[in-house]
């Protein structure tokens, strides 16, 4: 269930969360938006308000088929996005979408992040999909980006940046920071004739040893295969 509701300390995370992604240098002016879910719906940043002039009382609670509280700013043009996620993934509470340098320089260029890295394996995946083209905050979009979530947390969405989701703020934010670091990554091997690709199965070795990090494994448990809490 999510800890977040129609209340100040939700909207106060949501704004810790959206000035946290420029001052992480995800994020510039109003392009990124921020949601959370609550028992009746979501809240999520207002369209066209400074990150820098944002406050708890600017971030709107709607439903997740688009009616707004009255008394209201309007939300993010973007807020079908949030909300079909919300609709869909049942264990994703949190929601941070932005247009970061380098996510976005490979979604114009329509590149998925393959498994060039060990972790691009955080996505939940072998690799970070790029969701189809459509316009911006149109029905289109947000179910191409589903789609492209059917099998990960994150994703980019072709010319336009990308999408990280998680149980909470703080690991909607972290991903969204992971995928900008893998695209940087990704981006700089692609200048030096491109990467060399990890295969299926040591990609399914690092899914596991990410399950066993999960559960507070030690060092010698990773070694010996045993876990703490099982
Ligand atoms: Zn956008």
């Amino acid at each position: 269930m999510s800890v977040y509701g129609n209340n100040t300390e939700s909207r106060q995370a949501i704004v810790v969360t959206l000035k946290a992604l420029g001052d992480k240098q995800l994020n510039k002016g109003t392009s990124g938006n921020v949601s959370a879910r609550t028992p009746d719906g979501m809240l999520i940043t207002p369209t066209g308000v400074d990150p820098s002039l944002l406050l708890a009382e600017h971030i709107v609670h709607m439903t997740l088929d688009g009616s707004v509280d009255e008394g209201q700013l309007t939300p993010s043009s973007e807020w079908r996005m949030h909300a079909d996620i919300y609709r869909h993934k049942a264990s994703i509470d949190a929601v941070v979408h932005c247009h970061s340098p380098y996510a976005t320089i490979l979604a114009c260029a329509r590149r998925a992040i393959p498994a060039m890295h060990y972790m691009v394996a955080a996505a939940g995946s072998d690799a970070i999909p790029l969701a189809d083209y459509a316009t911006f905050g149109s029905q289109e979009l947000s179910t191409a980006n589903l789609q492209a979530l059917s099998g990960a947390t994150a994703c980019l969405l072709a010319n336009h940046g990308q999408l990280a989701t998680g149980r909470d703020l703080p690991t909607a934010l972290k991903l969204a920071e992971l995928v900008e670091e893998q695209a940087h990554c990704y981006w700089g091997t692609l200048c030096i004739g491109g990467p060399v690709i990890l295969d299926k199965q040591e990609m399914a070795s690092v899914h596991k040893a990410f399950e066993r990090y999960g559960q507070q494994t030690t060092r010698d448990d990773l070694a010996s295969g045993n876990r703490l809490n099982t």
